[in-house]
């Protein structure tokens, strides 16, 4: 059986992957120059580093499996990480009961509300009560207004602009339940990254497909999936050349699919163009000295508008502190229209205003990467806006970070996700 696979992200590598130890040869095709789409590495003035940050949980499984397969288990390395608040122009313990406690610029009863909700939200296993609820109602009925508006609102509206009103409470759930379950103790979190980031990892499923006679055809964008009487005849490259295949598996994030496959019925289509989707814009800075102690730094600040940095060198320690700061946004929002130069000189204000001690002359690079689709808007009940995998063309399948819903895009969901696939398209 000839089996393609589009997209070299971590699902698409791990669908090969699972098709190589199912005996067969599977072709990858993938638009950009390199492997592992959203995890993709590039050189930053000599440090080889993935464009956007990546940290693990002590639940991601589906990674943790794969390295133990890919004899990549010592690779894994935890750290004890600390969060912060930066709030009412000072940065702030967080993450841990005490710090709620002490936290300033929140009342007693609102703690307590915050607490509550954030310690049964991490015991709760059943997701499915939660699917139809819009997380904003569901959070402000657990915590009540002010630590709604305090420490939950501006992450909302930074992150989802004008759909952060209709968000799912299971989806907005599953991030709280992952983070607050990856503790060593009630006050130690514990996060981990992979020695040598997610290259290693994407190096190794390279190696472990291509030995097993697979093939990886990098700078190769797929133009179009061709069918013909509802069964695909194969693939369709930029100079329209036509390469047949007997199973295609699409893990090209959804709303490119009306275009990579246009004969499929109209009402699929529709659900496609239906979905929303959030960009990101991505500085990444490289600094003489660290910006704090904190790994993970909520932001509200009428000043700043972003929900919170990430002080990567706090969880993977490396020759310099390297800080990334994420701008969410609509794709189609004036803002991500604006020039990278933009984005950075809003970071270097931020990173010296939230650490005083830093000036621009303590910034040794800086740099922007952009990904059009970096993450589904999962509104209430989301998962019956998506088709099936399954798609109405015989022999193709289709699917993204969303079909993982209530999880949040991740590399270890994204593994199991695309074995599972892998698996199904050849039973
Ligand atoms: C800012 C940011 C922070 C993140 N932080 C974390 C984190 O801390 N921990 C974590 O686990 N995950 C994190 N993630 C999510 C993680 O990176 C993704 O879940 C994962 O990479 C998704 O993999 P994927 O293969 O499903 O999709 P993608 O990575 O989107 O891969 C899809 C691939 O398809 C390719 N493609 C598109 N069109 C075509 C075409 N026509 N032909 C051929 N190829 C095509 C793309 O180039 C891409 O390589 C983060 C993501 C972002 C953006």
């Amino acid at each position: 059986m000839e089996i393609a696979v589009i997209g070299a992200g971590p699902m698409g590598l791990a669908a090969a992957y699972q098709l190589t130890l199912d005996g067969h040869r599977p072709t990858i095709f993938e638009a950009d120059d390199r492997l592992g789409g959203m995890t993709a590495s590039f050189d930053f003035s000599g440090l080889q580093i993935e464009r956007y940050y990546h940290f693990h949980c002590t639940s991601d499984h589906g990674l943790l499996q794969i390295l133990d397969e890919l004899d990549l288990a010592d690779k894994m390395r935890w750290t004890e990480t600390r969060m912060g608040y930066w709030h009412n122009n000072r940065l702030q313990d967080w993450g841990n009961p005490l710090a709620l406690l002490m936290f300033k610029g929140l009342s007693l009863p609102a703690k307590v509300r915050y607490g509550l909700h954030a310690f049964l939200s991490t015991r709760r296993k059943d997701w499915r009560p939660l699917d139809h609820l819009e997380a904003g109602d569901w959070i402000r009925r657990w915590v009540g207004e002010e630590a709604w508006r305090v420490l939950w609102r501006t992450l909302f509206e930074y992150k989802f602009y004008n759909f952060a009103d209709n968000l799912s409470a299971a989806w907005i759930w599953s991030r709280i339940h992952r983070i607050g379950n990856s503790r060593y103790s009630l006050m130690r979190e514990k996060l981990g990254y992979l020695d040598g980031g997610s290259e290693t990892l994407l190096q190794a499923l390279s190696s472990a497909i291509t030995g097993a006679g697979g093939s990886i055809r990098l700078a190769t964008p797929v133009r179009q999936v061709a069918a013909e009487n509802n069964r695909i005849r194969g693939i369709v490259l930029p100079d329209n050349s036509l390469l047949p295949f007997d199973r295609i598996i699409s893990t090209v994030p959804l709303p490119f699919v009306p275009r990579l496959v246009p004969d499929l019925p109209e009402t699929t289509l529709q659900m496609y163009r239906a979905l929303n989707n959030i960009a990101v814009v991505c500085v990444i800075a490289k600094l003489r000295k660290p910006l704090s102690d904190k790994f993970w730094l909520n932001i509200n600040d009428p000043q700043m508008d972003i929900p919170g940095l990430v002080e990567y060198t706090n969880l993977r320690p490396l020759d310099h502190a390297v800080v990334y700061v994420p701008f969410y946004l609509p794709g189609n929002h004036e803002k991500f229209q604006q020039d990278d130069s933009v984005f950075i000189q809003k970071v270097k204000n931020y990173l010296c205003r939230i650490n005083p001690s830093l000036t621009e002359a303590d910034i040794i690079d800086v740099r922007a990467s952009r990904y059009r689709y970096a993450q589904p808007v999962c509104e209430p009940g989301f998962m019956e806006r998506l088709p099936p995998c399954r798609s109405d063309i015989d022999g193709l399948w289709i699917a993204d970070t969303s079909y993982y819903y209530p999880y949040d895009r991740g590399i270890s969901e994204s593994i199991e996700f695309g074995r599972k696939l892998a698996r199904e398209a050849i039973a």
